[in-house]
This record gives structure tokens, sequence and C-alpha cells, in this order.
């Protein structure tokens, strides 16, 4: 689709780097391992939402805060790099820039510290003085890696101003029935469908009482991600599991992510929610026989 004619897409959310050792084993609280391999990589779900989006050909503003530090200025010099509008984007000059160290061992197993530094700052207030930037949009996807309070800010002025919310709601909270009622649409995986419903979802029949219940909530399109057993889409008269592409999985980090970025772009095409679930789990799929977050985002031509 010619890019000018597609909607425009708002994500508001986080940016964080992911400093990474992957080391023979974990370290034990005292202990140093040492003779590990490290790596940095930009993470945070905003931010791979935000790239999955450019990637895939969508006209995207990305809102975030970073710290007036290295790290927020090589993201910001990334996002632009990758062609994301970040007019918007603020620079804490109190907070350094999210980060989570993560170590790995030779079996895969993870340890991971997060300090979400500026993330944490970006707050309803900052959001009042950029309010041109919702007006301009026309879908806004957000996650749960800034305060809450923000979410419902955004999502309440949004709403109000008839654009369409996507709230992919991880890490899963506790979420306000009026923040319910401000979404369009809601994509959960199974574990944060759960915490939010109460109903643990293990095949298609519990996965509609859970979409179900997000419709009592106040969301009438719900996503529920299944992980390699695919996804499951409720709305627009239709309640349906679309497996999962078969492919060689390498690595799954922000398969959640570049779902969320593909799924938006697609309903930006106003294309059906059917549609853009089937376009997302292809493009989450090739994103899994990749290594990394970001890195692993495919383009529009490869999916
Ligand atoms: P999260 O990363 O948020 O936990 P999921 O694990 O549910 O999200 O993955 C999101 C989507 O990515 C799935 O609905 C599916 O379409 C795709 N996906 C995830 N893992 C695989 C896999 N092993 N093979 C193919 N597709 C996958």
């Amino acid at each position: 689709m010619d890019k000018h004619k597609s909607k425009k897409i708002l994500v508001v959310g986080s940016s964080n780097t992911d400093m990474v050792i992957k080391a023979e084993s974990l370290p034990r609280a005292g202990e140093t391992v040492s003779g590990g391999v490290f790596f940095m990589n930009p993470g945070g779900k905003g931010a791979n939402q935000a790239v999955a989006v450019a990637r895939l050909g969508g006209r995207i503003t990305f809102i975030c805060k970073t710290g007036n530090d290295l790290f927020g200025h090589q993201s910001h010099q990334l996002f632009e790099k990758e062609g994301i509008d970040i007019s918007y984007a603020f620079s804490d000059a109190d907070s350094p820039s999210g980060v989570a160290l993560i170590t790995v061992d030779k079996n895969g197993e993870n340890c991971i510290a997060v300090a979400s530094g500026s993330n944490a700052h970006l707050t309803p207030d900052d959001i009042a003085t950029v309010e041109e930037a919702i007006d301009a949009a026309d879908f806004v996807l957000m996650q749960l890696e800034i305060p809450v309070e923000t979410v419902e800010f955004v999502a309440k002025k949004a709403a109000g101003k008839n654009k369409k919310v996507i709230l992919n709601p991880a890490p899963a909270c506790t979420l306000s029935k009026e923040l319910l009622q401000n979404l369009y649409a809601i994509t959960p995986n199974e574990t944060e469908a759960e915490l939010i419903t109460g109903i643990k979802i293990t095949d298609e029949a519990s996965a509609c009482k859970a979409a179900e219940r997000f419709v009592e909530l106040g969301v009438n399109n719900v996503v529920i991600t299944l992980g390699s057993k695919g996804a499951f889409v409720y709305g627009e008269g239709i309640c349906e599991m679309i497996p999962a592409f078969k492919v060689k999985a390498q690595d799954t980090t922000a398969a959640g992510d570049i779902f969320n970025g593909a799924f938006v772009v697609a309903l930006a095409e106003n294309r059906s929610m059917l549609d853009a679930t089937l376009f997302a789990s292809k493009a989450a799929a090739i994103s899994v026989t990749r290594a990394g977050a970001q890195s692993s985002a495919p383009y529009r031509n490869e999916v």
C-alpha cells in the first residue's frame, strides 16, 4: 500500500538499552563469573513496537522519555535512522535512560535486572504539552512499561478525539474500567489475559471465554497471542484461532512486540481485524527466526 494513504500511528511507550553478557553460568550472590561475551541491544516494548511499525511501512511517531545520556542519544539516533518521527520525544534532565542488565548462561537461562529510569518519569503533564501528536494520529498503540496514569491519560484524550487506542497490556497490571472502556482493542498474551480476566487459557474455548470477559469489561476487539500456538482473534463478528506460521524458532524475544507493531500497521491500512492478525502472525513468525528484539523486526517486503 502507498505509505501516504495509510493512517497515522502514534506509539507511546518505553525505550531501554539491554546490556547482555553471555557467560558459562549465572553468577551467584557475591560471585564473579569471567570469560563472558558482551552485547548491547536497543529494547523496551515501546521502542520495539515503533521500530516494527517503521520497518513495515507505517507512518509512525514515537513518544518516549530517555535520559540526557549516551544511551538516550544513541536511541534517538537509531529511531531517526529507522524513519521514526521523534519530534515529540522527551529527554529527562534528572534520570538516566532505562537499562536492563541481562546475564544468559550456556543453557539459555537468564537473570535480568531492570532500572526503568526516565521511562518511569514520562508523565501525563509531559503528554499534555504535546497533545498535537495525539490530534495528528489515527491509531495510538501503548504498552505498560511507562506509568499507568500516563497510559490512562493518553487513552482518555485519544478516545475523546475518536482515535483508535490499542493496548498491549505488558507487563500485566490491574487496569481500571475507565482505561479498558477507552480502548478500541487489547492484545494480551495468554499470561496477561489470565491475569486481567481471571480465566486460564488452555484452548480455543477458554480463549473465547477470556475475550468475552474483556468485552464485558468494555473492550470490543481482543487478540490473545499464544506463542507458538498462534493468536486468537475476537471482534467484528468473528471469533477465530489463527495458528502460528511454522518456522524454526531461534529467539522469541519481542515476538509480541513485532506482532503488535504489524497488527496496527495493517489496521492503519483499513484491513480487518482478521487480516491484521494474519499479517501480524506472519511478521512475528519471521522475527522468531532471528536473534534480538528490534534487530529481528522484518521489513515489509519480507512479509
Ligand atoms: P509475547 O512475546 O508477548 O509473550 P507471544 O509469545 O504470544 O507474545 O508471541 C506473539 C506472536 O508471535 C504469536 O501469537 C505468534 O503469532 C508469534 N510466535 C511466537 N512464537 C512463535 C513460534 N515459535 N513460531 C511461530 N510464531 C510464533
